[in-house]
């Protein structure tokens, strides 16, 4: 049996950023010494046979402000529950700060072996706009602390197409990560959620040009760098992919666990509710987990695998679901091919970074 992965949910944040509609809340000492437990009574009551995990992923979410202390004891009751691979991937996210060394350093010690910063941009105004508490100087602090602290292994992320963001400000900021000599870059265009204090800031629909020529400058600049793009909005030197985002991708196993969190689990997709007293106080949190639907079909799977620079390679899709109708498939991507939006050939087929910019409409096209 193949290794699944675990994601686990920390709502905390510092502060709310006005974008953002992750489901997270103050990050009070006392609400996070009973997420500590209630989380770790989860694990230990995980009602899913213990299969072998090879990745890890702390999210959020702020995770680093629950501190190396209850992490620890987080990883541990994993470790307790589930057979952890030695070489498996624990990732923590975090936002910058500058006195990151100590906890780091704990944590790295713990296990955590991968890190992920909230950089976002590299433009002052940027950072103040999307409410970022950190500042460029921060950021840069927090990447050299990582590595005094033993990771070898850090990921930033960077948004784009933010409210008047130029096309050198994007060229400044990934310039700036890629000056961080980090291993991973994930670049997000800006996504206007509604109920946020954005979504009611801007109205009217941003600008979609500028973005476009954002993203196709910045994936051309990380490529030419050595940063290989391998999904729409992930960029990595070579081997340093996220091997648990790839599960999401690849259509593999993976437990969620945590308010907000959700799983796909023996072909079933199901979550928990936003609710983190109601996850605290519950006897069994997995009672309180839902079904979502059935997941794991081909439409899905061709849905995941075109968001990698893979794309779809027809032998494993025919080996995973031997009914499928690949020809079809391929007939009605012949034409967007022809357009220079798809790559087609005997074996693959795959989106341009043209086609990336219209994902959704191009897999609803070939879907049928
Ligand atoms: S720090 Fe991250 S998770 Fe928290 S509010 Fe900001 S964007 Fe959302």
């Amino acid at each position: 049996m193949e290794p699944v992965g675990i994601y686990l949910h920390i709502p905390f944040c510092a502060s709310k950023c006005p974008y953002c509609d992750f489901y997270s809340l103050p990050a009070r000492e006392e609400a996070m010494d009973r997420y500590t437990q209630a989380l770790t009574r989860a694990i230990a009551n995980c009602p899913y046979p213990a299969r072998e995990v090879d990745t890890i992923y702390f999210g959020g979410g702020t995770p680093i402000l629950m501190g190396p202390k209850r992490l620890e004891r987080i990883l541990d009751a994993l470790t307790q529950r589930f057979t952890v691979d030695q070489k498996g991937e624990i990732t923590l996210e975090a936002n910058p700060a500058a006195t990151l060394l100590e906890p780091l350093t704990a944590l790295r010690r713990a296990g955590f072996n991968r890190i992920s910063f909230g950089v976002q941009s590299a433009v002052a105004e940027q950072l103040k706009l999307l409410g970022r508490r950190h500042t460029i100087q921060m950021a840069e602090q927090a990447v050299n602390q990582s590595r005094q602290a033993g990771f070898d292994n850090i990921s930033v992320d960077i948004m784009m197409g933010l409210p008047g963001q130029t096309l050198e400000d994007g060229q400044v900021t990934a310039d700036f990560c890629m000056g961080l000599g980090v291993e991973h870059i994930s670049a997000y265009l800006l996504k206007i959620e509604p109920g946020t204090p954005f979504a009611r800031r801007y109205t009217q629909p941003l600008e979609e040009e500028l973005p476009a020529q954002l993203y196709l400058q910045t994936v051309a600049q990380l490529e030419a760098a050595g940063y290989r793009q391998y999904e729409i909005s992930n960029f990595a030197r070579p081997g340093r992919e996220s091997r648990h985002n790839l599960k999401y991708w690849n259509c593999d196993h993976y437990l969620g666990i945590g308010p907000a969190a959700y799983s796909y689990w023996e072909n079933r997709r199901f979550g928990f509710p936003r609710d983190l007293e109601g996850f605290c106080a519950a006897k069994d949190p997995w009672a309180l987990a839902s079904d979502w639907d059935r997941g794991g079909d081909f439409e899905e799977y061709v849905m995941l695998r075109l968001r990698l620079n893979e794309g779809l390679v027809f032998t494993q899709a025919s080996a995973r679901y031997p009914h499928c109708d690949l020809r079809a498939l391929q007939n009605r991507a012949k034409p967007l091919a022809a357009h220079g939006l798809l790559t087609l050939d005997e074996n693959h087929l795959a989106l341009t970074p043209q086609g990336m910019l219209v994902s959704n409409e191009i897999i609803t096209r070939i879907l049928g």
